[in-house]
């Protein structure tokens, strides 16, 4: 009951969060400033938005129709909310904001900050960005015909991909489902747009040996949808444009260079760690990314032109080094079936026709 979370509040008008901690007490969260204001947010009535970080983050609302929303980070935030409101625990989280909630004075706010570039703005948004914007955002990015080849339609190819996406992403605290996609074309190559919508390139599952290369790839593409870097980069491309997008639901060139642009190190970092947990979950050796990595490396010193994710994804040995030092905590078994395998490899069979 002690505990307190560091937390941010945002007011659901403008787009600028206040430092704030919360703690849990009797009958409320409060919310306390440091200018010594304190509000309560009653547990009556109180909202899960969402749980992230595995249990480390929350984001809560004082009802399920307002507009506020406390996001506070903490280990075992989650669970301690829990402890005090356990039917948090039954609540599907309200998936964001309803656009209608996005008033002109938090539109105001967001083009004046954004723009500026603040970081914390930019965490902000990331926190209050409606999931609905966020979907309907990626699937017109992996859409976008002017990037990316014909889509492959090999039904079972896709089912088994499905089912491998829910396999890693089991646990794995994120938003909203891993829908993949995959497009023909002999680049290797794999995005992560916002949504959580995956595009893998055929040339990648071509030149991939076993399936659990390809689950590896997958794994860090999650591992970024994770980590929200889509939409954080979106933020950073779009600014001010980024309200429209939302609203228009037209992205055009900007969710091109969304797909295109590099991440940094960092990000990539996060995105293997992230991948490695995923497989370690799902039971998947993490060595099947490492060979894959070594063979691209491989590749990349033939000189043979590999425009993607070599590119997109740079330093490999380091990355390889660190996965094959990687020791799966238990029992390990295939990311596919035989006939599974045999399916993802076919997907883009009726394209190619
Ligand atoms: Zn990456």
């Amino acid at each position: 009951m002690s505990e307190s979370y560091e937390a941010t509040l945002y007011d659901g008008l403008s787009a600028a969060g206040r430092a704030c901690v919360a703690a849990p007490t009797i009958n409320a969260l409060e919310i306390r400033f440091p200018d010594g204001d304190v509000i309560s947010w009653p547990y009556a009535t109180l909202a899960l938005v969402s749980d992230e970080g595995d249990g480390n983050r929350v984001v809560l609302a004082p009802g399920r129709d307002a507009d506020e929303r406390l996001t506070a980070t903490g280990p075992g935030v989650f669970r301690a909310m829990l402890a005090v409101v356990p039917s948090l625990g039954d609540q599907q989280p309200t998936r964001g904001y309803r656009m209608a909630a996005l008033t002109a004075g938090a539109i105001v706010a967001v083009l004046a900050l954004v723009w500026a570039g603040y970081p914390l703005i930019k965490d902000g948004l990331v926190a209050v960005f409606p999931a609905a914007w966020s979907n309907r955002i990626g699937a017109e990015m992996v859409n976008d015909e002017a990037m990316f080849d014909k889509p492959c339609t090999g039904a079972a190819g896709l089912a088994a991909l499905d089912d491998l996406a829910e396999r890693l992403s089991e646990g794995a605290g994120l938003r909203q489902p891993i829908t993949v996609h995959v497009r023909a074309g002999d680049e290797v190559n794999a995005f992560a747009a916002t949504g959580g919508h995956v595009v893998l390139l055929d040339g990648l599952i071509q030149q991939a040996a076993t399936p659990d290369e390809v689950a590896g790839v997958l794994a860090h593409e999650i591992g970024h949808v994770k980590h929200r870097h889509p939409l954080k980069r979106l933020i950073d491309v779009a600014g001010i444009q980024l309200i429209v997008t939302g609203i228009s639901g037209d992205v055009g060139a900007v969710g091109t260079m969304v797909l295109m642009l590099n991440y940094g190190r960092r990000d990539e970092a996060q995105a293997d760690s992230a991948a490695l947990e995923l497989l370690d979950k799902a039971g998947i050796r993490a060595n099947g990314l490492a060979d894959f990595f070594d063979r691209m490396a491989e590749k990349q010193k033939d000189r043979i032109n590999f425009t993607g994710f070599l590119r997109t994804h740079p330093p490999l040995a380091d990355r390889s080094a660190l996965m094959h030092g990687h020791k799966p905590p238990g029992a390990t078994r295939p990311a596919l079936t035989d006939q599974q395998w045999k399916d993802v490899r076919a997907v883009c069979q009726p394209v190619r026709e």
